[in-house]
């Protein structure tokens, strides 16, 4: 296995991205998802949106053990790790609108608050509309004017139910940066997305960390040095 950068402990992980038989806890092997470079210099904000439908989250969802929090995690630590400017933010919203954070910075650690929200709310429903997150994503940029380097990346199998979806899906596109909508399970409906998002299908044929390297490579756009392996389904950095 590759050291990247000389920051990513080696480690053998176990399991697929997706199906994985349990999650991977606190305390275990750092997932290798790559280096995140060194800050730009300029403030950034990425925003994490998640769907806990029960198509994905379900017992025969797409991700029925949340793993994609532990990578999601784990992306997050990486880019933690290495920024040094206080700049680098990051926020996590559910499509249910409840146990969200941010934005906050990531500077050598993933604040708490941030870390708790990377699970299933407690309280969530599990409705499979992106149209309020996506608002509150929004929301949260106009809230944050000097972040100048922006992304939004969407967990979803985008089986979507909100009444003018059209609509909801040019707004995705219209995000005022980078936007990555991250395919989950086999059959993902991306039929709609606009052709300027990048697509990153997840399966749980995927390698472990696949979906942490789809995080990262969102949260080190324009960041000089960043280097994060390929993955099948997913571009190099
Ligand atoms: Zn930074």
């Amino acid at each position: 296995m590759k050291l990247l950068g000389g920051l990513q402990p080696s480690a053998v992980v176990q399991g697929a991205v997706l199906g994985y038989p349990s999650p991977i806890a606190a305390g275990q092997p750092h997932l290798m998802v790559g280096d995140p470079g060194r800050c730009p210099g300029d403030a950034s904000l990425t925003i994490a949106i998640f769907d806990d439908s029960g198509s994905v989250a379900g017992p025969a969802g797409s991700d029925p053990v949340s793993n994609r929090y532990a990578e999601a995690r784990a992306a997050f630590d990486a880019l933690a790790r290495r920024c040094r400017c206080g700049q680098c933010h990051a926020a996590v919203l559910h499509f249910d609108l409840v146990g969200g954070a941010g934005p906050l910075p990531l500077k050598r650690r993933v604040p708490g608050s941030l870390s708790q929200a990377l699970t299933i709310p407690p309280d969530a429903c599990g409705c499979s509309l992106l149209g309020p997150s996506l608002a509150a994503a929004s929301r949260i940029v106009e809230g944050a004017p000097s972040a100048r380097d922006l992304a939004l990346v969407v967990f979803s199998d985008f089986q979507l139910f909100d009444a003018d979806l059209e609509r909801v899906l040019a707004d995705m596109a219209d995000f005022p940066g980078e936007v990555q909508a991250v395919a989950l399970g086999a059959n993902p409906d991306i039929g709609g997305l606009d052709p300027g998002i990048t697509v990153t299908r997840l399966t749980a044929n995927d390698p472990p960390g696949a979906l942490g390297r789809a995080l990262l490579r969102s949260l080190a756009h324009g960041r000089p040095g960043a280097r994060i392996p390929p993955d099948p389904s997913g571009m190099a950095l």
